[in-house]
């Protein structure tokens, strides 16, 4: 899922309400928000994914110069709705 301007917007305003300003590694002003909504997949022992579990929804931020790489839920910035539990 690509981010509209006004989703970058909003995460950005959440973000600085929250006092996250700078890299906490490198403490410099180069957070970038990426283009995208990313997930991450349920860990099975077996097979590696759990193919039926829902994806985990996240909005990636970058540090431009140390390369870290923070993740936020999606879900609880508002950005994508909640997924209906499981079955
Ligand atoms: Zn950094």
């Amino acid at each position: 899922m690509v981010l509209t301007s006004q989703q970058k917007f909003d995460i950005m305003a959440w973000c600085t309400e929250r006092s996250l300003k700078v890299c906490p590694v490198c403490s410099a002003n180069a957070l970038t928000i990426a283009d995208d909504v990313y997930t991450v997949l349920v860990y099975h022992p077996v097979t590696g994914v759990e193919k039926s579990a829902p994806a985990f929804p996240q909005v990636v931020i970058v540090c431009t110069n140390c390369a870290h790489i923070l993740n936020f839920s999606a879900t609880v910035m508002g950005i994508t709705q909640p997924l209906a539990p499981r079955p």
